[in-house]
């Protein structure tokens, strides 16, 4: 196989591991696999900003296309200090195996800029969004690829991509991007999205797996828009929520935490740590906690092969894109624990993205309970599909996920041919 040394980080690795494995179980046209493992283009850019200091700094910024065999692509933009050509390039690889099992008429892409976000006033990310959107515009487009929400950005920051790109073509083009506010052309429930998909497929997991998602008790790694919406849908659900975590650290109370209580101290205070009436935990100590579900929903490669034998939980939601290394997914499948993928369970916000463009490009607009249910169907069927096919292979979760969406993006390189 050639040198892919250009994105090699370690989520690059494991993607590549990923697909590689699943390949030989799909017996794939070798010459099909090998286009598989390539991004179609990569774009690095120098992101110049003046900060409020008065001082020049430079970002360095990505955006990545990894296939087109579907449509146009589609991802998030990232804004943080890990950011690199490797692992973005990996994370668009994801999404075009998101898009594919969703059955979304979308390749997979990524961008991001490596910077602190929270070190930055608004004013310095609104510079550094709009020279980035500036230096990949030939890139972006809503035919072409169109960015949403990730780690570190949000309706704002998507706001100000669009509103850059449309000044450049001299008028409104709300399709260049997902993930807005409601008011410029933002879909109802897509905040939420990503949260309630992940919910809705840990339903179906209890389903099959004769259990009852009504009394468990639940640890929630991460309180941004993922996190935070997952823990408070559960618990409205009757979860006991035991465990929750930022980047400031975590509280854990094994009678459970009062989620308005603990949202109006992280409002107040900046982070859900400090909450009174809980116990302070790390973020390690967090995944290690007592529960029956796990839901890491911060960053990548959080269960490794070094805490992996430790996690008490007996399902695993990723609300992450990458959380678990392919070490402690071993491990945890010989532990007999149920894994959701990350590809599968936090799909709810790609397909709500999908959900948005097409209202957009339609100029007609949905109401939330519709898009409620649209998103529930989508995120069942596809459960379903992806457990049936476990079932029928004998394999995990994750690997009967990467098989759905591989496949379908490699049967559209072939049905397409090779250009010329
Ligand atoms: N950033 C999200 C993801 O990783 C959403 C992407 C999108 O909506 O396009 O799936």
């Amino acid at each position: 196989m050639p040198d892919t040394s250009e994105f090699d980080s370690p989520l690059f690795r494991t993607t590549l591991h990923q697909l590689d494995t699943v390949a030989s179980r799909l017996n794939l046209d070798p010459n099909l696999h090998e286009r598989l493992r390539y991004p179609r283009r990569a774009l690095v850019v120098s992101v110049p900003i003046q900060m409020d200091n008065g001082k020049t700094e430079i970002f360095i910024g990505y955006s990545v296309h990894h296939n087109t065999a579907l449509g146009p692509t589609k991802g998030g933009l990232r804004y943080h200090s890990d950011v690199n050509l490797g692992e973005v390039t990996a994370l668009a690889m994801l999404m075009s195996w998101k898009c594919g099992l969703f059955q979304l008429p979308y390749g997979g892409a990524k961008g991001g800029i490596r910077c602190n976000p929270r070190s930055m006033s608004s004013r310095e990310i609104e510079r550094m969004t709009r020279r980035y959107t500036s230096e990949i515009i030939l890139l972006i487009g809503p035919d072409l690829d169109i960015p949403a929400p990730d780690l570190g950005t949000d309706e704002q920051v998507m706001a100000w991509v669009m509103d850059t790109y449309s000044m450049t073509q001299g008028k409104s083009v709300p399709g260049v991007v997902t993930g807005k506010p409601i008011l410029i052309g933002g879909s109802a429930g897509r905040r939420e999205a990503t949260g309630r998909g992940i919910v809705y497929t840990l339903f179906r997991a209890a389903r099959h797996l004769g259990h009852e998602v009504k009394g468990k008790r639940v640890v929630v790694q991460g309180f941004g828009n993922v996190g935070a919406v997952a823990a408070r849908l559960l618990w409205r659900e009757g979860c006991t929520i035991v465990g929750i975590s930022d980047v400031k650290g975590g509280v854990y109370s094994p009678r459970g935490l009062d989620l308005r209580q603990l949202e109006a101290h992280a409002a107040e205070s900046g982070s859900v740590s400090g909450f009174p009436d809980a116990d302070r935990v790390t973020n390690a100590e967090l995944l290690e906690l007592p529960c029956d579900i796990l839901i890491p929903a911060a960053i990548g490669s959080q269960i490794r092969e070094d805490n992996a034998s430790r996690i008490k939980a007996s399902i695993i939601a990723e609300g992450a894109n990458g959380p678990t290394t392919p070490e402690a997914d071993q491990i945890l499948r010989e532990r007999g624990v149920t894994v959701v993928p990350d590809i599968l369970a936090n799909g709810g916000g790609v397909v709500v993205s999908y959900f948005e463009w097409v209202q957009g490009l339609q100029f007609y607009f949905w109401r939330e309970s519709e898009i409620l249910s649209r998103l529930q169907e989508v995120m069942t069927r596809a459960f379903n599909r992806i457990w049936a096919v476990a079932q029928k292979e004998g394999t995990d979760l994750r690997t009967a996920a990467l098989m759905e969406g591989i496949r379908r993006v490699a049967e559209g390189f072939r049905i397409r041919g090779l250009y010329p």
